[in-house]
């Protein structure tokens, strides 16, 4: 659901996240907790009086809905256990950022929640810093890291790769997130790129590399890892949009049959090659 008032726009980041989330006055020691207890926060914040979560049948992710005392989030019940703590937290996110609270709407200024605002503020609230970055940090750059982080955050793959990719570009290591999935066409049967994710930005802040969606991947990882549920690294040419560079990939599968799909880290700047622990990782030949 989206936020009902429009009255300002801040910049979500780590820190306004925190902000935010003090003035709704969640107890920062709940905060520094991982894994995140999502349902106390969204209990304990002020600036929405939330009454209710329940995990029901339903057609979408999640919903923040008014009842007699207040309002009451409900997830998705037919979804992972962490797809579901994320889509509390997306509910979480409008109850802070659009309040329903009169107290929080007198006076102070109402934040324009979009969407996109709202997984963004899930992600920070669920994978918190500086906690999140100290993880990245210690273990260092691998699909092992975010498979260890998805676990001790209790986040799906996804949304934790993508919460690497943004925090591992603070700490200055450029990298790109592809998910592939094998497409059957009359050229034969060929990865795709589903979607991508990448902290390589241009001063203007948009992707530095264009990858186009659909196009068939060649990384000799991605195809290593489609066989079997292990890590594959390789050392190889990766020639995507106007992405041309030979450099370190790593892939990983998941899931079975048409819901297969292979994720892939590739870091397109060979000088911080040297940085990766891939030691613990199957490297092809
Ligand atoms: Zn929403």
């Amino acid at each position: 659901m989206t936020g009902n008032s429009v009255a300002s726009r801040i910049r979500l980041n780590d820190a306004t996240v925190a902000q935010l989330l003090a003035k709704a006055g969640v107890d920062p020691t709940v905060l520094a907790q991982v894994p995140v207890n999502v349902g106390l926060i969204a209990r304990t914040q002020r600036a929405t009086p939330i009454t209710s979560i329940k995990r029901e049948d339903l057609p979408v992710d999640g919903l923040l809905l008014p009842n007699p005392q207040g309002f009451t989030i409900s997830v998705n019940r037919g979804h992972s256990e962490e797809r579901q703590r994320f889509s509390l937290a997306h509910e979480v996110a409008h109850a802070i950022l659009s309040p329903r609270n009169p107290a929080f709407r007198n006076g102070s200024k109402h934040i324009r929640s979009s969407e996109r605002d709202c997984e963004s503020f899930a992600s920070m609230l669920l994978m918190p810093n500086p906690a999140f970055t100290d993880f990245v940090r210690d273990y260092g750059p691998s699909l092992a890291t975010i498979t260890r982080l998805a676990n001790t955050f209790k986040t799906s793959i996804r949304a934790t790769a993508i919460r690497f990719v943004d925090v591992i570009g603070q700490l200055g290591v450029p990298c790109i997130l592809i998910l592939s999935q094998l497409s059957c066409q009359t050229s034969g049967r060929r990865l795709r790129v589903q979607w991508a994710h990448q902290n390589t930005l241009k001063p203007d802040g948009r992707p530095e590399f264009f990858i186009p969606s659909n196009k068939s991947v060649g990384f000799k990882s991605a195809y290593a890892a489609f066989g079997n549920d292990a890590v594959h690294a390789a050392r190889e040419m990766v020639e995507l949009g106007n992405l041309r560079v030979r450099t370190q990939t790593e892939s990983v599968a998941f899931g079975r049959g048409s819901n297969r799909f292979v994720v892939t880290l590739v870091y397109p700047d060979a000088k911080h090659e040297s940085q990766h622990s891939v030691d613990h990782i199957k490297t092809e030949k």
